[in-house]
């Protein structure tokens, strides 16, 4: 499989849990606050729940967080 840039396992994990914790996002590579996109849960597909998607505008790195991932 080809590498992709992203983030990290780990990386992932502080972001959702500096998330959850609402605390100021800052792109772990970068240093620099990311950008926040609400999606709403889609009406047609029911096991879609509110997420955010969280771009860094530096190395246009994005993760997902599902709001129900909480606990
Ligand atoms: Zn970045």
């Amino acid at each position: 499989m080809a590498k992709s840039r992203g983030y990290t396992a780990q990386q992932k994990q502080h972001l959702v849990n500096s998330f959850y914790e609402q605390k100021t996002l800052t792109c772990p590579e970068c240093d620099i606050l990311m950008d926040h996109l609400h999606i709403p849960p889609r009406s047609d597909v029911a096991y879609v729940r509110d997420r955010t998607l969280l771009t860094c505008p530096s190395c246009q790195r994005t993760l997902i967080v599902d709001h129900a991932q909480r606990d």
